[in-house]
């Protein structure tokens, strides 16, 4: 029942973000959207085989060890439920944020994390776009992470939709009013906040790496509001050409030569 209602939820926003993504567009876009939507989803497919087949299977009955054995911060300190779910989600949204990190500056996670970045233009479907190799990578850190905070199932399970929803909300493409945006930046990740992380320029990049709140960003001084969405260009210098993120190309990338990807790996170095 659950499960039903958080796909409710994801296809019901994806539907939302869809219509205003051709209403109110943020940024002209350079790539045919179906194409590209097409691609993303691809990726995607391949990324919910891994969830379902790899990740799920070792991280859910993991969380309900840690609630049996009550293993973890969480399942040590007795708070009231509610309190224990959003400290719980507060530090699961901090750990992705240092997890986020990583992936920019390790040349040997970036090369798989790049494979979302190089997507040309940005949009509710970029949000989906994972390689496999990122999330089967990331089995390791997400089981680390129910197991020193004490993550629970039920709370796992919150925190996933609430993570999937943000990001489809930060990745679209939608043109909020300036005021609702101003408001809500200064709470959760907003549309015009992650599109400065996906711009080309590493300087750019390597701000706002925050999932879910802002506040992450701001307490690690890495936000970065000041740049307008005209000027900012879409993707990872070197890789600008559509002809050079067909989906066989960003399938296999990862795991190609370090000299021919040698602008993946240099990005994540060359700060400000
Ligand atoms: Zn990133």
């Amino acid at each position: 029942m659950k499960g039903l209602i958080k796909l409710a939820g994801v296809l019901g926003l994806a539907a939302g973000l869809f219509l205003l993504e051709r209403k109110r567009p943020l940024r002209s876009e350079r790539e045919s959207k179906t194409r590209r939507n097409g691609r993303n989803l691809a990726v995607a497919g391949l990324g919910a085989l891994t969830i379902h087949f790899a990740e799920s299977p070792i991280i859910y009955p993991l969380a309900k060890i840690v609630e049996r054995r009550r293993w973890g911060l969480l399942q040590w300190i007795h708070l009231p439920r509610v309190l224990q779910g959003l400290v719980a989600v507060l530090l699961l949204d901090y750990t992705l944020y240092l997890q986020h990190v990583l992936h920019h500056r390790l040349p040997f996670l970036w090369r798989f994390h790049a494979v979302h970045h190089v997507d040309l233009d940005l949009d509710a479907s970029t949000a989906l776009r994972f390689h496999f190799g990122e999330i089967a990578l990331s089995i390791p850190y997400r089981a680390a992470q129910v197991l020193l905070i004490g993550v629970d199932t039920q709370i796992l399970f919150i925190w996933q939709t609430f993570l999937l929803l943000s990001i489809m909300f930060h990745h679209s493409n939608v043109q909020l009013p300036m005021s609702i945006e101003d408001r809500l930046v200064r709470f959760i990740v907003t549309p015009r906040m992650h599109g400065i992380h996906h711009s080309n320029d590493p300087h750019n990049q390597n701000a706002n790496w925050s999932g879910g709140l802002t506040l992450w960003d701001a307490l690690h001084r890495t936000l970065n509001l000041g740049i307008p969405q005209q000027e900012v260009e879409i993707g990872v210098k070197g890789f600008d050409q559509p002809e050079q993120v067909t989906l066989p190309t960003i399938l296999t990338q990862p795991f190609l030569d370090d000299s021919a990807i040698r602008a993946f790996l240099e990005a994540p170095r060359a700060t400000n």
